[in-house]
């Protein structure tokens, strides 16, 4: 489709509703703090939602005993970027697994669950949107993605 601009607080509200029941279910309780209006990109809706459906699914499985998730975002107003924010109470990240987690097919999911294919697609899309990604974990202390987008309207 053709990129146009895209509303980042409507597009959570979209997702986290229609992800919401399955939080209800995994006892996990997710707080939106994204200012309304404010946060728009330039690209493509449906692409900018599996990123954010994806993020919410691995905080989810990172929380098999229920948590909190909790996803903010703000405007760096020098740099015209917007910044969004997943952070979750889960398990978090090995040090060892931190540097692969974006590889095609890596994933720590023994079960036959985890095909590894989501972040590689969340790298994937977010550069294709300019922007970059990263990740801050501790094992048992949480895990928070990072996600910065070059604002709308930056001559696109
Ligand atoms: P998959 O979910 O199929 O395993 P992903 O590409 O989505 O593949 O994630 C790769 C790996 O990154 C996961 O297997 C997991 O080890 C780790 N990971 C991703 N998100 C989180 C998170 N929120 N908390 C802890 N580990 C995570
Ligand atoms: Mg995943």
């Amino acid at each position: 489709p053709a990129p146009r601009a895209v509303d980042l607080r409507e597009l959570l509200d979209t997702t986290v509703i229609l992800t919401g029941h399955r939080m209800d279910l995994s006892g996990v309780e997710c707080t939106l703090e994204v200012p309304a209006n404010e946060l728009e990109v330039w690209g493509d809706s449906s692409q900018l939602q599996q990123v954010f459906t994806n993020l919410i699914f691995n905080a989810m499985e990172a929380m098999p005993q229920g948590g909190k998730l909790r996803i903010s975002g703000g405007l760096l107003e020098e740099e015209a970027k917007v910044w969004l924010e997943f952070s979750d109470t889960g398990e978090g990240i090995a040090p060892e697994n931190l540097s692969r987690i974006f590889e095609p097919f890596f994933s720590t999911k023994g079960d036959g669950h985890g095909v590894g294919l989501g972040l590689s697609m969340v790298y994937g899309i977010v550069r294709e949107h300019r922007g970059e990604v990263s990740v801050d974990s501790r094992p048992g202390g949480g895990t928070t993605f990072r996600l910065v987008l070059p604002k709308a309207g930056q001559g696109e």
